[in-house]
């Protein structure tokens, strides 16, 4: 049993990727330490402890990364959201606002029932646009969005604000 861990040790700051003036975080080395994914993993199932939850939504593409270990953990199925056109069958889409231009994500429409109880996780909460679009299409499905969690929450892009109808949980905090 690991008491504790600096997560942050493990998270790579990149300039100018993708694009100059962005300092991307990069959670390859977390990912590639067994140690960190697993005590990341078990942190992320904690903060749900007392939460009835029935499924984890994991959003493309880091979020389903952790997303499916921890609907394992948790002993709940997976359901992802995607990019456009990659998902067969009837589906739900959401477009938002990006700082240029827009984008869209996309949700199989049985995925998700009446009465489910959902947590919505991805690799880092950003501008909140995605997740927020996310927590709209689990809605229209009849679902209820008891949890947003992230492995990393970049604070000053106030993702938070889109956020706010919902509880929010991060493991790391910039
Ligand atoms: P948002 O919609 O919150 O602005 O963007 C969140 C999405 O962008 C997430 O799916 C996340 O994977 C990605 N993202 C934004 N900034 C970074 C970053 O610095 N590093 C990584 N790995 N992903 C990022």
């Amino acid at each position: 049993y690991i008491l504790h861990m600096n997560l942050k040790t493990y998270v790579k700051d990149v300039p100018d990727f993708p694009k100059e003036g962005i300092i991307f975080k990069d959670i390859c080395p977390l990912l590639a330490s067994s140690k960190a994914t697993n005590y990341a993993i078990d942190q992320l199932a904690k903060g749900l402890h007392e939460i009835n939850v029935t499924k984890i939504v994991g959003i493309e593409s880091r979020g389903f990364l952790l997303g499916l270990a921890l609907a394992q953990k948790m002993g709940v199925g997976f359901v992802p959201i995607r990019k456009p056109g990659k998902l067969p069958g009837a589906i739900i889409k959401e477009t938002y606002a990006l700082e240029y231009g827009e984008d869209t994500i996309e949700i199989q429409e049985n995925a998700i029932q009446e009465g489910d109880q959902v947590v919505v996780h991805d690799d880092i909460l950003a501008t909140g646009g995605t997740a927020a679009a996310a927590c709209k299409l689990i809605e229209q499905c009849g679902g209820t969005v008891v949890q947003c969690n992230f492995l990393l929450e970049l604070g000053f892009l106030d993702g938070r604000a889109k956020l706010e109808d919902y509880a929010l949980h991060s493991l790391m905090h910039y």
